[in-house]
């Protein structure tokens, strides 16, 4: 049989600094020394795993002895796990196929390039996940403890230094005659009839001035309103936060009533005022100023931008973050409008509306628009009973868990694969039982994963429980649903799009 060489190229989706395949394959082609070779390209897969296409049909061809040599571009186009490679390297081995690297100038045909191989994919993995743990520690520990992230100190505190956990940083602290004042421009705008005009006409007549000894605008105040600075946050902030689609990086139960509040946002500062999508919460050190409710209430006109707005309710906002105008993209939000005779009326309304120029979307009844979404749910559902093969773990818990451990075993062994170089007998002796215990576990792990995979009922009959309990769950609760469902919604008096994530 005529052997032939096998070019490898792999391209992700999200790297814009990997080289297309294209270029890789030219790469490769110098490398070519048979007479013949076989093109594998797998666009848009991650080199996490070795579940791809094209490097599937390679390991087959591999195995049928019909390649000779494997040449791919960098040694991360083939795998990014050091346990991946090490397993293919004897399957290579095993199928007497040598494996070339053109940027790293490996061949594995020779001894030194096969030693030398397994110590850089071994450092190429250890370097990346020391990366990741850093960046991943620096932002949570800093965000977590409510680290002070610079910027303008507003109206009514001052910055004192303090020590969080042993790092110094700054904190807010009240100064109290300015607290009052804060205190007082919030229970007057909580008021529905009450404008920033009314506000600023009543601190000019009273002579409350800011720092500069200018007076409050319309600007200022809205700037008092809507920072989460002066909130005493309790759940109920972060019921309305959660129901705005922001991220909120405390759990729910770290909002206990006295903690101001910071908000992070990437967008310019505007669209604050009209969105909290995006945008990410993080309690603050010092003690907030305004109990919820009040804060809640001003936030709420504010986001409306109309003086006699109601709090929007949690209840309203299932779909919040998720549906979008189709007229211009901007994100749709529910308001209700109070009826005295009947129950209230709720009405999804674009957020672009308030704008010079703003969208003509009008208005939409939103009970309609969550009952056409609730029942395409169901339908999306019923789909999965039929398609059973379909596969679908974005939702199920348990095949979450069983990956989780096998994240554990992998990382487990990549540090016991680091102590081999500096092992004596008896150390390596216990590396390579330890290894092929964790070896056995992981295969376990993956018969498990694979006969959840063959039997969704498990997945389904876990979200279907969802369905039957709907009206019982909680905001939060019906936003994890269509969070594991949905991309997002279009909707426009014509039509509702739902682009689904599974
Ligand atoms: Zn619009």
């Amino acid at each position: 049989m005529n052997l032939f060489d096998a070019i490898y190229a792999r391209q992700s989706v999200d790297r814009i600094d990997s080289i297309s395949v294209e270029s890789q394959i030219e790469f490769c082609k110098k490398e070519v020394t048979g007479e013949s070779y076989k093109v594998y390209t797998d666009k848009g897969y991650s080199g996490k795993n070795i579940d791809r296409p094209a490097f599937q049909d390679l390991l087959r061809d591999i195995e049928a002895g019909k390649v000779n040599r494997v040449i791919v571009y960098r040694l991360d186009r083939i795998s990014r796990s050091v346990l991946d490679f090490a397993n293919l390297i004897e399957v290579f081995q095993k199928n007497k196929v040598d494996f070339v690297s053109t940027m790293e100038k490996f061949d594995t045909s020779t001894p030194i390039g096969k030693a030398m191989l397994m110590i850089v994919m071994i450092f190429a993995q250890l370097e990346r996940e020391t990366i990741q743990q850093r960046v991943i520690d620096a932002y949570s520990s800093r965000s977590k403890r409510g680290f002070y992230m610079g910027g303008r100190v507003p109206f009514g505190f001052e910055l004192v230094e303090t020590t969080i956990d042993g790092i110094r940083t700054k904190m807010y602290k009240p100064i109290e005659e300015e607290a009052e004042v804060i205190r007082l421009i919030f229970s007057m705008y909580s008021k529905p009839q009450t404008s920033f005009g009314d506000v600023m006409r009543y601190l000019e007549e009273h002579g409350i001035r800011k720092r500069d000894g200018k007076l409050f605008n319309r600007n200022r105040l809205r700037d008092v309103v809507i920072n989460p600075a002066y909130v005493k946050a309790d759940y109920q902030l972060y019921e309305f936060f959660k129901a705005q689609g922001t991220n909120i990086v405390n759990p729910p139960q770290d909002f206990i009533g006295i903690n101001g509040a910071y908000l992070y946002s990437g967008d310019n500062l505007k669209r604050k005022t009209i969105s909290l999508v995006g945008h990410t919460l993080v309690l603050a050190p010092h003690e907030g100023l305004v109990d919820s409710a009040t804060w809640i209430k001003c936030r709420s006109k504010c986001l409306n931008n109309q003086s006699v707005a109601r709090p929007i309710k949690a209840k309203a906002t299932w779909l919040a973050g998720k549906i979008k105008c189709a007229n211009c993209g901007y994100a749709l939000t529910a308001k209700i409008y109070k009826c005295k005779t009947k129950s209230d009326n709720r009405y999804y309304l674009c957020t672009n509306k308030y704008h010079a120029g703003g969208c003509h979307f009008g208005s939409l009844d939103a009970d309609v628009v969550d009952d056409i979404v609730f029942k395409e749910m169901q339908k999306k559902l019923a789909e999965f009973q039929t398609l059973s093969k379909k596969k679908q773990d974005g939702c199920n818990l348990q095949v979450i868990k069983l990956k989780t451990r096998i994240e554990e075993i992998d990382k487990e062994i990549s540090s016991l694969l680091e102590k081999i170089a500096s092992a004596n007998d008896t150390v390596m002796q216990y590396i390579n039982n330890r290894i092929s215990e964790l070896d056995a576990e992981k295969k376990e792990l993956g018969a498990e994963i694979l006969s959840l995979d063959n039997n969704h009922t498990n997945d389904v009959g876990e979200i279907s429980g969802y369905f039957e309990h709907w009206d019982e769950l909680s905001v939060s609760d019906k936003i994890t649903v269509v969070d594991c469902l949905i991309e997002r919604i279009t909707a426009s008096k014509e039509s509702i799009e739902i682009k689904w994530k599974i």
